[in-house]
């Protein structure tokens, strides 16, 4: 028995060294020491878990359940350290073994199960449930490959598999006695008022549970992923006749299921396997939490009163058909009784308009994978259409599964994630159901989690908060408005800027030596990292930054305020013009970075394999954060919350939560530009938008004359005429109508730079005033309007 509490971390390190790792310090390698270190603090969040699982059962209080297809959590190890305030003990501890702390954490692999914005985002609630203290599970899947590992090849993206689980791995529980079987395909048999289905094939999903420490270790929750095994594992027979390949067979097609993440951010590809993850992940969940349910009340109508699941786009859809299923076909409720209580237990979270990302399948895939699904689907959609005789949207159409309005219709609630996207989801797709049903849809703007996204990535900046106003901000983000009256004091500003340098510092050593790159700390660091994405406009800044590479070298003598521009971002691999921007990015770098004419003005760096280890390196050295998607694209967008309260101001349009940025740090402290969502729509209709911009700005026509004479690619001069002449024709994402206002917004930023004093008070601002960007008032805000559940820590 391991007495975390009043044993100091170092005899848990040499302990778990010696006796789990079978290491002496002299022979351990540096996998052994993070993995020691990993265990050490991993008691002690054991410790704080089985006494918040203890407190749940007690209170008998109700439970969130978080259904997310991605989790993208990253590193686990600092996490922990900082939440458990042993950040100071750990260093100490490492250091008398002879052991750097930052190595041993840079070592950990970085669990990328997501693709982006919607897996962080699930990452950082299951923080701040565990720091609010509200009962609550994350459901998803251990997908053996996350997502895609991004090298470039002569400025070409090179995707590789990833294998977090290669390397050991500290926080997860096998739970080899959680186990249930999930079926697809077969038949439905009905006799009378029975309905039974009988699928052809079945799996098993295996628990894997991985402990969530809240702040303070007050508090932790459970991430429980599921991993695919085959129920008869080995086919003995065929081994035996030498059929070694058809022996393993059914291991391997079980195993199939949770292999691979989908590496799609907003593409929907009606992909079969993609609706066997669906269904795995969500029937699975579903049977794990109605076991707990009845074991602990038993009584199914009473299930909307203790039991509250967050549907994370509609990827889990399938859970309210699944829910009705088991309750009517299963359990023997009416079908009617058995749709309200699946509603009254349901939610979801819609986070994209874009057409191309909605979710649907083709009758004839669903049906044949979830025949019963197909058939309460289209009761589900009879009995509204029944309820609604004016109706015209439905969730059975073109021959089609729509899982938006099924999510809807299933829904006690539906929320958008920014104040500007829960208007337009009023108005665009769910225009008719909104209608219908207008108390159902609320808004809850995203947040990301102040422990990860400041204490621990910028302990600088952290520190600084700490002396000035007290460290209460930490799980009371709101109190950083209480650095407001240090912005006069020029002494603080000072801090804050060498706080900035120091980072930038930091960034510019690690570039150099993980990348050969090198950059100046004292120029203006311009950041643009996120998913590559047309709609998110990295070729809008690549644009700008070679129109202003070629104003540069017309001028090489004035006073230009020194750039770097730095990206990252990977591409979907089927992806092709998101490639080509990389590509043409890459492509420009070299070209610029090469030109001694301009060198000390203006530099590009595109980091590869963006992941949110490398987001905790940049955000903090970060000057300016580019938020520059066409605006109404945009659903909320959190890299923009957490360049602001590291104190870099936005150049960003008025789209997703960037209008709620600027609202909260003043409009005087972020460079807006752009057209409105509502412009965005009236310019589309325009008769060749593209052009007329085009021949109204010089600049922008000589950047595209340039990338189309090859000036960037001048042994394939043709590279990028895909890029041009989409800029020049349909131009769906409006960057040529956006350039002109964007380079201006540009060299507002270049004069307020030189401003160092005045620069220094706009990013400290952006710092005092971005409490309001924390996830744990975004989870409040679901637990009040959408959950009815309580925090067991202030009771
Ligand atoms: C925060 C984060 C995102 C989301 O960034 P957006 O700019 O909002 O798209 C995506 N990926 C990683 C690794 C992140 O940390």
């Amino acid at each position: 028995m391991i007495h975390t509490k009043t044993t100091p971390l170092r005899d848990s390190i040499l302990r778990h060294l010696t006796y789990s790792f079978g290491k002496d310090p002299e022979h351990a390698i540096l996998e052994d020491w993070r993995m020691a270190l990993s265990f050490a603090v991993r008691d002690r969040i054991v410790d704080a878990w089985f006494k918040a699982t203890q407190k749940t059962y007690e209170t008998g209080a109700k439970r969130v359940y978080y259904l997310s297809m991605e989790f993208l959590i990253g590193r686990l190890l600092e996490d922990g350290i900082v939440n458990l305030e042993l950040v100071d003990e750990a260093k100490s501890a490492l250091a008398e073994y002879g052991k750097d702390y930052h190595e041993v954490l840079n070592d950990e692999p970085d669990a990328a199960l997501g693709n982006g914005g919607l897996g962080r985002l699930a990452a950082c609630f299951l923080e701040s449930l565990s720091t609010i203290g509200c009962p609550a599970h994350g459901y998803g899947i251990r997908y053996e490959h996350g997502l895609f590992r991004q090298s470039f090849v002569d400025g070409r993206q090179v995707e590789m598999p990833e294998h977090w689980l290669e390397q050991r791995h500290a926080w997860e529980f096998e739970r080899p006695e959680v186990r249930y079987r999930i079926g697809f395909g077969g038949h439905v048999d009905t006799r009378g008022e029975t309905v039974r289905w009988y699928p052809s094939e079945e799996v098993e999903a295996e628990a894997y549970d991985t402990p969530v420490v809240g702040w303070k270790g007050r508090w932790a929750n459970t991430l429980r992923l599921w991993s695919g095994r085959a129920i008869h594992p080995f086919d003995l027979d065929a081994f035996n006749h030498g059929d070694y390949t058809r022996a393993a067979a059914p291991e391997a097609l079980a195993r199939t299921i949770s292999r691979v993440l989908y590496p799609d951010d907003t593409t929907e590809q009606g992909k079969e396997l993609r609706l066997k993850q669906e269904y795995f992940l969500t029937g699975a969940a579903l049977r794990d939490i109605l076991r707990r349910f009845n074991n602990q009340f038993g009584d199914l109508r009473r299930l909307p009163e203790k039991v509250s699941i967050q549907l994370n786009d509609t990827h889990p859809a399938i859970a309210g058909p699944e829910l009705v299923r088991i309750l009517h076909d299963e359990r023997g409720l009416s079908f009617q009784e058995s749709v309200e209580i699946a509603r009254g237990t349901l939610s979801y979270t819609n986070h994209t308009l874009l057409p191309e990302a909605l979710e649907t399948w083709g009758e004839g895939l669903f049906g044949k994978l979830l025949p019963r699904h197909l058939q309460i689907v289209d009761q589900i959609d009879h009995e509204h259409a029944k309820n609604f005789p004016k109706r015209t949207q439905s969730m059975r159409s073109d021959n089609l599964v729509k899982m938006g309005p099924l999510s809807f219709v299933m829904a006690h609630h539906v929320n958008g994630v920014s104040a500007l996207h829960t208007e337009l989801m009023k108005t665009t797709v769910f225009e008719e159901l909104h209608n219908l049903h207008p108390e159902r849809i609320v808004n809850q703007t995203n947040g990301v989690t102040p422990r990860r996204w400041l204490l621990a990535c910028n302990p600088r900046l952290a520190g600084l908060i700490t002396s000035s106003i007290g460290e209460d901000w930490v799980d009371d983000l709101g109190q950083l408005s209480k650095l407001e009256p240090f912005v006069e004091d020029a002494g603080w500003l000072d801090k804050y800027s060498t706080i900035k340098r120091s980072n930038k510092v930091e960034l510019s050593n690690w570039m150099s030596s993980a990348h050969g790159i090198h950059a100046d700390p004292d120029m203006l660091f311009d950041v643009q990292i996120k998913r590559l994405h047309e709609y998110k406009r990295q070729h809008l800044n690549i644009l700008e930054t070679i129109a202003h590479w070629l104003e540069i070298r017309d001028n090489p003598n004035a006073d230009w305020t020194p750039r770097l521009k730095l990206f990252a971002g990977k591409a979907a691999p089927g992806y092709f013009f998101a490639k080509d921007i990389i590509r043409l990015i890459n492509d420009a770098a070299a070209v610029i970075n090469s030109d001694p004419m301009t060198s000390k003005f203006l530099k590009i760096a595109f980091l590869p394999n963006y992941n949110v280890t490398l987001a905790e390196r940049l955000v903090p050295a970060a000057d300016l954060s580019e938020q520059i998607s066409t605006a109404g694209k945009e659903a909320s967008g959190t890299g923009n919350m957490k360049f602001a309260l590291n104190g870099a101001p936005t150049v960003g349009t008025l789209d997703g939560a960037n209008v709620e940025i600027r609202e909260h740090v003043g409009a005087e402290n972020f460079f807006l530009f752009g057209m409105t969502a509502e412009q965005v729509m009236e310019r589309r209709t325009t008769e060749a938008h593209a052009r007329k911009a085009i021949e109204a700005d010089p600049r922008l026509k000589r950047a595209l004359d340039e990338i189309r004479a090859g000036r960037f690619s001048p042994s394939e001069p043709g590279r990028y005429e895909g890029i041009v002449s989409n800029l020049e024709g349909a131009d769906y994402f409006l960057v040529c109508s956006d350039f002109t206002d964007y380079w201006r917004a540009q060299r507002e930023v270049d004069a307020s730079f030189k401003d160092t004093l005045g620069w220094a008070r706009m990013a400290a601002l952006n710092t005092a005033r971005s409490g309001w960007f924390s996830s744990d008032r975004t989870i409040r805000g679901y637990m009040n309007d959408i959950w009815k559940a309580e925090s067991l820590l202030e009771k």
